[in-house]
């Protein structure tokens, strides 16, 4: 019997809700509240008739505190659920802790605005220090850990797959597969097709800051950094096909190089077409990918937010998109004295993702993991207190819900690797 407050009701947000209403055992009661409450009354109203979990909406700007804590007050949640953008991340923290609930979301923090001079200070510093430049890092949100620790309180970071399922994979190889681990890979394509010459799969604002900033990777013990989309491979996923892909940052990397320290190399590599990148190039180089804010007869406007309102809404692509997703992780080490490699990944079907809660798999993939991790945090499986990501907690209870509730491992111990 748990109280779960839901905050963001947008692509990833409609596929937990869902998953948690197939869990009505556990998530006795949720509240899904955002900054538009039609969209959290139009899902209630759908899901009510199917479900035996109580849903209640609300409205609520998380980017105001004392709005999210009035609401937790109210509500009395056990577990706050971020499922809004990680733009709000910190407020939420603060909330959660202000009134000692748990937290988790599916990506770290970065903020809205990267010209603010206060944010812009630190972020120069740690590029420096660190050596990569991406706008998110988790420094942010690990600064919470002792104030979580004091309060009896656990925060969840980044569970969707990708943060999220790709280090449950990372800490099942540690666990079972290997003595030593020397490389992880992690590759995420997308092999769906939703018909539109350029659209995101989820925010465009959050997916195209991704995707135009430099790449970077782990080796030996610090970061290395390149220019976007500079280094490209093509692999061959099981049910998709070949795929040019990308080495591009990604956050779970800097989680794993501090939790995997003797690992020597950590890469992603996330799966572009030619039409995307075409036009995220053309895109960028007009401006349109700009966060800082222009003057347009009057009004101030944000480049990027502009483009967002007129890109689809990905939540939008689902009854379009076919093809599948092939997301997992490839590892090289040493077992029982001998070399050994080992790939554990998930196929999803846009399609099938479709059928069952009218979403495509990139929702489904980060959705379906929210709630998974919600679920070990609410059933006493991961009790851990303080700032956490996925890696440092069992991975076993989590991949068997991951099983059940539609995204089963598959494994391959003699994998294609990566150059
Ligand atoms: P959407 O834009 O579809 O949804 C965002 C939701 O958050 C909307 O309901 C929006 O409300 C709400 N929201 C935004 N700002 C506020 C605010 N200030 N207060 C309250 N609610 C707010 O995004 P997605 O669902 O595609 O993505 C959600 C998150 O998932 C992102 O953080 C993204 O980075 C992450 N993600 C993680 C992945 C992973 O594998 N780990 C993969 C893909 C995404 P409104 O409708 O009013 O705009």
């Amino acid at each position: 019997m748990s109280r779960v407050l839901i905050i963001g009701c947008g692509g990833v947000g409609a596929v937990a809700i869902q998953k948690c209403c197939q869990a009505s055992d556990v998530f006795t009661d949720i509240c899904i509240a955002s900054r538009t409450k039609s969209k959290c009354d139009e899902l209630a109203e759908k899901l009510a008739p199917k479900t035996k979990t109580n849903i209640t909406t609300a409205q609520v700007d998380a980017d105001k505190p004392e709005e999210v804590v009035a609401l937790i007050k109210e509500y009395k949640p056990d577990l706050v659920m971020n499922m809004a953008l990680p733009y709000q991340d910190l407020t939420i923290m603060d909330a959660c802790l202000e009134c000692g609930v748990n937290y988790m979301d599916t990506a770290n923090y970065e903020p809205e605005d990267i010209e603010d001079p206060e944010w812009r200070e630190i972020y120069e510093k740690r590029c420096k220090e660190e050596g990569f430049s991406a706008y998110f890092d988790y420094s942010w949100q690990w600064a919470y850990n002792e104030k979580f620790k004091e309060a009896g309180l656990t925060a969840l970071l980044g569970s969707g797959f990708d943060p999220g399922v790709t280090q449950a994979y990372c800490a099942y190889a540690a666990k079972h597969e290997f003595d030593t681990i020397d490389t992880i890979d992690i590759l995420d394509c997308n092999g769906g097709d939703h018909g539109y010459p350029f659209a995101t799969n989820f925010n465009p604002e959050i997916n195209l800051r991704e995707v135009s900033a430099p790449g970077s990777y782990w080796e030996n013990g610090r970061w290395v950094e390149i220019e976007p989309m500079s280094v490209k491979r093509e692999y061959d996923f099981d049910e998709v096909g070949k795929k040019d892909m990308y080495l591009l940052h990604h956050e779970e990397i800097e989680s794993l190089a501090k939790n995997y320290p003797n690992v020597k190399r950590i890469r992603f590599f996330m799966t572009f077409g030619q039409s995307y990148l075409t036009h995220m190039k053309c895109l960028e180089n007009v401006g349109m990918l700009s966060t800082t804010p222009i003057m347009y007869e009057g009004r101030e406007i944000v480049p990027i937010q502009f483009l967002k309102a007129l890109l689809p809404d990905p939540a939008s692509l689902g009854p379009r998109t076919v093809g599948k997703t092939n997301i997992g992780c490839t590892f090289t080490g040493i077992k029982d004295g001998k070399p050994k490699t080992y790939y554990i990944y998930n196929v999803c079907d846009h399609q099938e993702c479709y059928r069952e809660v009218g979403s495509q798999a990139i929702s489904y993939t980060t959705g379906v993991p929210a709630m998974c991790g919600a679920l070990m945090l609410l059933t006493g499986k991961w009790t851990e207190k303080g700032v956490h990501t996925v890696e440092e907690f069992d991975p076993d209870p989590f991949l068997d819900a991951l099983d059940r509730y539609g995204l089963p491992r598959r494994e391959n111990r003699s994998p294609e690797l990566v150059d």
